[in-house]
């Protein structure tokens, strides 16, 4: 039997028909989905047809391709290659963004993926057939068009003036539609930007009915969080401290996703300073380590809105600059040398 026949093709069906063709009859006909004896027989029938126009199609289409330029040639024969014989679809690539605190605990994040499959309502075709005549609408009816070399065959219709299919509407006469598909994926803690996570098997379909589909690789990307940034696995958090409590030192607390850590500050001037809590950071993953906490203390004076304030700030300063030696050294040291003795 004619192996277009046996597929279901017009003799001028091109590749991409005939896989579509042969993957919609592998659906019914594979020995995975049909029990019946008969069936392996007439599956593989089908997969001799197949396998035969596809390699008479690939080989017109390379004597075609070969007045190109060669290295136009080349990349048609390795796309064609890379689509017949190899039993492994294409890996799909997609990007994420997760939120600072999915990344560090980890989380199941819906992924929606629009696949293409063969539309329904025309079968994979993109033509519909209608069950009346109607006027064919490229050339009202006469079978011909004007074109530049004069009066032509009218292509829409085949010069019969009235056409019995219209472009299906369900696929625009693309043969397939997007369908979306969402997945659970699992993300493990401790993934930083730019790492990839790979789901097996969630990627395109082969072209083989028989080969697998690839995989899905997803690009991970943590978004800008108003609190925390990264440096690497460590976790950076800036914190506002009044200036008094810098002098006295004491104990703070600082959020960290998964709680608050509370941190001893020695006293000391009060001047931006980064403290370091070992181990606090964002998670380890595999080899890597988990990272620090980094605080950064800026220091915050007190406004002079207020009278009561402003009066024990003016007193506080007397006291100071009464023995400036031994509150305000490097003041007193400044004074002395540039303004002398007798500024006091
Ligand atoms: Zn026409
Ligand atoms: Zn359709």
């Amino acid at each position: 039997m004619d192996p277009y026949t046996l597929l279901g093709l017009a003799p001028n069906a091109d590749v991409q028909e005939v896989k579509r063709a042969f993957r919609r009859l592998a659906m019914r006909w594979h020995p995975d989905r049909n029990s019946d004896p008969a069936a392996l027989e007439h599956f593989k029938v089908l997969r001799a047809a197949y396998d035969h126009l596809v390699a008479i199609i690939e080989s017109d289409a390379y004597q075609a391709d070969s007045d190109v330029a060669p290295d136009e040639a080349n990349r048609t024969d390795s796309a064609d290659t890379s689509a017949s014989s190899g039993p492994r679809g294409q890996d799909r690539v997609q990007d994420i963004s997760l939120e600072l605190e999915e990344a560090f605990f980890g989380c199941n994040r819906k992924v929606t993926l629009d696949t293409l499959s063969t539309c329904e309502v025309c079968d994979g075709s993109g033509h519909e057939a209608l069950s009346y005549s109607q006027l064919c609408a490229d050339c009202h009816g006469s079978g011909r068009t004007r074109s530049h070399a004069g009066l032509a065959k009218c292509v829409a219709c085949d010069g019969q003036g009235y056409t019995r299919t219209r472009t299906c509407s369900g696929c625009e006469g693309s043969g397939s539609v997007g369908v979306p598909r969402t997945l659970s994926v699992k993300i493990p803690p401790g993934l930083l930007s730019d790492d990839w996570l790979r789901v097996a098997g969630e990627g395109e379909p082969s072209d083989d009915p028989l080969g697998t589909p690839g995989d899905l690789k997803l690009r991970l990307t943590i978004a800008p969080h108003p609190l925390y940034s990264l440096q690497g696995r460590n976790l950076v958090v800036d914190r506002p401290m009044s200036a008094f409590r810098m002098l006295i030192g004491g104990e703070i607390q600082v959020p960290v996703p998964d709680g608050i850590e509370t941190v001893t500050i020695e006293p000391g001037e009060p001047c931006i300073r980064e403290m370091r809590v070992p181990n606090a950071g964002f998670p380890g993953r595999r080899s890597e380590p988990r990272g620090d906490l980094l605080i950064r203390l800026r220091p915050v004076f007190p406004s002079l809105a207020d009278d009561k304030l402003h009066k024990m700030i003016v007193s506080l300063e007397r006291v100071l600059a009464s023995d400036p030696a031994r509150h305000l050294s490097p003041v007193d040291n400044w004074e002395v040398r540039w303004l002398g003795e007798t500024h006091r």
